[in-house]
């Protein structure tokens, strides 16, 4: 049995205020032994920082899985955080809203299709697009078809906020291993490399939303690399 956190992350840019994933909402998804979500923290942290909701300008979902979009929308498919723009990968829009591949849940997915049709709070990417001064988001699809990951920088630092692209460190050492979720595990993996190798260039942190803690860590470059959190 793993302890995996469902993170979120909070990124504030001159006078926008980014969230990062947007959690599991407010439930539990019991899937048997092998599988237990539990929802209900973000709002208490969000709290927690000072942050209201409605001071949230954009939501970035790195992939629309249940564990990443899920307050969003609440039960009555009401945005959570009424005056943030939404966004996130064109190929999950035709996944997870038009596709019948995967199951959204009802109230999200109304929730978008009410958004995509009324004003122009949603923000569908398909390619690397700047959202704020220092925060870029780079296509990493594999895990989902739309998947996103969110680079930050300042000065000559950096740091890629991974979503599930990896969804814990030990995948450097055993890259064989995909997480139940992917989609496409063989691009999946192909992502993976290109992001590990990213991770060694000595000036890229990154932290993935399951990864132990959310601890940051970078790639220890030379013969059989390591993770250093
Ligand atoms: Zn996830």
């Amino acid at each position: 049995m793993a302890w995996l956190p469902i993170g979120c992350f909070l990124i504030r840019s001159q006078d926008r205020i980014i969230l990062v994933d947007a959690g599991m909402g407010p439930d539990l998804d019991d899937a048997g032994p092998r599988r237990f979500l539990i929802g209900g923290q973000l709002p208490l942290g969000l709290r927690a920082l000072g942050v209201a909701p409605a001071e949230i300008t954009d939501v970035i979902c790195t992939h629309l899985h249940s564990d990443h979009c899920g307050w969003l929308f609440d039960l009555d498919a009401v945005p959570v955080f009424p005056h943030a723009t939404i966004w996130f990968g064109t190929g999950d829009w035709h996944h997870f809203v038009d596709g019948p591949s995967e199951r959204l849940l009802d109230h999200i997915r109304h929730g978008l299709r009410v958004t995509a049709e009324h004003g122009d709070r949603l923000r569908l990417v398909d390619q690397d697009t700047t959202v704020a001064s220092g925060v870029t988001l780079t296509m990493t699809p594999g895990h989902t078809p739309g998947h996103l990951c969110v680079i930050v920088s300042s000065a000559q630092q950096r740091a890629i906020l991974l979503g599930d692209s990896i969804v814990c460190p030990v995948q450097l050492d055993e890259s064989t291993w995909s997480s139940m979720g992917d989609v496409d595990p063989a691009l999946a993996r192909r992502i993976r490399e290109r992001l590990f190798r990213e991770l060694e260039d000595g000036r890229t942190l990154g932290s993935g939303a399951h990864f132990p803690e959310l601890q940051f860590g970078r790639v220890l470059a030379g013969e059989g690399r390591r993770w250093l959190a």
